[in-house]
C-alpha cells in the first residue's frame, strides 16, 4: 500500500468511526477489508467496468429501512453523490426472523447484545435515492460480549 493510500485510509479511520452511527461500535481488522472491497467496487463503476444497475441494486425494503431505521452518516453516496448514505444494521440469530431484525435504536441493539446466545450483526451502507448498498461490517453480539455504553 502506498504511503498516500495509507494516509488516506488512516484519515478515514479517524473520521468515519462507527461511533458516529451509534449502532455497532466494534472495530476490527475485517473492517479494513470491507472498506477496500467497497473502494474497489466504486472504482470499477467509475471506470465503467460495472453498470449502475449492478451497484445500485438495493431492494425496496432495504431502501425503506435506510430511511426509517438507518443511521445517517456524514458522507454522500459514492455513486449519485447527492444523497446522504445511512448505515442499516440487521441482526441474525436464534429467535430472530430468518431475514434478520433491522435494528432501529441503540437501546434495541443493547437488548439484543444482552442475550446469552450469540448473534451476528450485518451493517450495510445504503443510499435510499439511487439504491447503492455495500456491506460495511459484520460484528458479533450477545454471548459473553458487553456492549460499551
Ligand atoms: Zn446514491
Amino acid at each position: 500500500m502506498s504511503p498516500a493510500r495509507i494516509e488516506r485510509f488512516s484519515n478515514f479511520k479517524q473520521q468515519n468511526r462507527l461511533e458516529r452511527s451509534d449502532l455497532i461500535l466494534v472495530e476490527s481488522a475485517a473492517d479494513v477489508e470491507f472498506r477496500l472491497a467497497r473502494e474497489l467496487v466504486v472504482d470499477l463503476w467509475k471506470q465503467g467496468k460495472i453498470d449502475m444497475e449492478t451497484v445500485c441494486d438495493a431492494q425496496p425494503m432495504l431502501k425503506r429501512n435506510a430511511i426509517h431505521c438507518g443511521a445517517p452518516i456524514d458522507e454522500n453516496c459514492p455513486i449519485c453523490e447527492i444523497s446522504q448514505i445511512s448505515y442499516v444494521a440487521y441482526v441474525f440469530g436464534p429467535r430472530l426472523p430468518a431475514h434478520g431484525r433491522c435494528v432501529s435504536s441503540k437501546g434495541e441493539l443493547k437488548r439484543l447484545n444482552s442475550r446469552k446466545t450469540k448473534l451476528s450483526a450485518y451493517v450495510i451502507e445504503v443510499c435510499s435515492s439511487c439504491g447503492w448498498n455495500h456491506l460495511v461490517k459484520i460484528a458479533s453480539l450477545g454471548g459473553a460480549q458487553n456492549y460499551p455504553s
